[in-house]
């Protein structure tokens, strides 16, 4: 990885190995986990991998919970994602891009 200078960039890895290391957050798993929010759709987040530092927090502020963790990296199960960009917002290091739906 390259190194950044940019000091808002300087972002540390965390790892959660239980559940109560877990950070308050504003996460709703509840109707999200029922409701196909994926067809409300225009924009889909698209990760690149080789900019992705796992920190998690895409995974943390998704409002769908549309985003799960395989292997130690972050998946957007595009069945949940409603497309409203606030992982693109939040991710530290820019590793996600609004990708346009066509149509
Ligand atoms: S755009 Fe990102 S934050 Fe919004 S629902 Fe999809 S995965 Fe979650
Ligand atoms: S995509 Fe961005 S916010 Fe999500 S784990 Fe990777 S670096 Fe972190």
């Amino acid at each position: 990885m390259k190194k950044r200078n940019n000091k808002k960039n300087d972002v540390r890895l965390i790892k959660f190995t239980r559940e109560g290391d877990l950070p308050p957050a504003a996460i709703s798993l509840a109707n999200t986990l029922y409701n196909k929010t994926g067809k409300w759709r225009s924009v889909t987040p698209v990760i690149d991998r080789d900019k992705c530092i796992s920190c998690m927090i895409c995974w943390k502020f998704c409002p769908d919970a549309a985003i799960k963790i395989v292997g130690g990296a972050p998946h957007i199960d595009l069945d949940y994602c409603k497309g409203c960009a606030i992982c693109v917002e939040e991710c530290p290091v820019k590793a996600i891009i609004a990708k346009e739906e066509k149509k």
